[in-house]
């Protein structure tokens, strides 16, 4: 099934499942999709049953798209060099070594970086100079859980969504950490959709791209991933509840703009659009 948040006129956000590019208001089964998920397996259930009465849907162009989970309990959860391409060129890009890191390296975006479908991403050139794009695939994860098995670990995906990791470079290299640099409002476009784990199928064999004003930047497939979302979900859980709801982006892969020979970034008016298949296409223009 396919989840999303939105918006109909000027009523509050909503939640919804998508059935033939129709949307179905699921409001009389969760107030929002995070709580739908937090409900298991009854929250599929009483979704499906409600997808299967129509009534009352709603053409998917009549319709806004909002993030998903437009404000998720925590931080969301991120990975860095988790393609080996983009490990190297990252490397490259910095005048280091090219080598791939031994353990995942994890980090944090805000909460306050959840970004729409079609939403415009902030741009203040006094702020950063240096905004890049970052395809990637994202786990919602539907079941708590602590030191997950990896042989277990897909048990507790609830599905897939669309995030663009959008980074200001110049910030991380003044703070040497990646959080300032990830983190800036707006700098997390989410969507447009969640589709349910089961209709994804297996999530180590999609093509993802990137391309900016129609220019394809990035174009790789998430079978190259270096640590698979198993290893991502036991080494995390290690001796930390990962909870219902909560997102982990998997990396992105190589074509970033920092890079590229030259160096490009993002400038107000550029149009992104994040595409991974089976899940759709997640555009975003440049604010000003
Ligand atoms: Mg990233």
């Amino acid at each position: 099934m396919r989840f999303v948040t939105f918006q109909q006129g000027d009523t509050g956000a909503r939640p919804g499942v998508v059935v033939d590019d129709r949307v179905i208001d699921l409001t009389s089964v969760a107030p929002d999709l995070l709580s739908l998920i937090q409900m298991g397996p009854e929250g599929l259930q009483a979704a499906k049953r409600r997808a299967e009465n129509a009534e009352g849907a709603v053409p998917l162009s009549e319709v806004k798209l909002l993030a998903p989970i437009p404000r998720p309990r925590k931080n969301i959860m991120c990975v860095g060099m988790n393609y080996v391409a983009h490990a190297y060129e990252s490397a490259r890009a910095r005048g280091r070594p090219e080598t791939l890191p031994p353990h995942p390296v994890f980090f944090t975006k805000a909460v306050t970086t959840v970004n729409h479908p079609e939403a415009a991403v902030p741009f203040d050139a006094s702020v950063s100079e240096q905004i890049d794009w970052e395809v990637e695939l994202a786990v919602v994860l539907g079941r708590t859980g602590k030191d997950i098995p990896e042989a277990e670990a897909l048990n507790h995906v609830w599905g897939y969504t669309i995030v663009n990791d959008v980074s200001a470079r110049d910030l991380q290299d003044l703070h040497q950490q990646f959080f300032k640099g990830k983190s800036l409002d707006g700098s997390c476009p989410m969507g447009p959709m969640i589709v349910t784990a089961d209709e994804v199928g297996d999530p180590h064999n999609l093509r993802l791209s990137l391309r900016v004003n129609g220019e394809t930047m990035q174009d790789s497939n998430t079978s190259d991933l270096v640590f698979n979302i198993p290893t991502l979900l036991a080494v995390l859980s290690r001796g930390m509840t990962l909870e219902a709801g909560d997102i982990l982006a998997t990396g992105t892969p190589s074509g970033v703009g920092m890079g590229r020979t030259p160096p490009t970034y993002l400038r107000p008016g550029d149009v992104m659009e994040a595409e991974i298949e089976k899940i759709g296409v997640l555009r975003n223009r440049v604010g000003a």
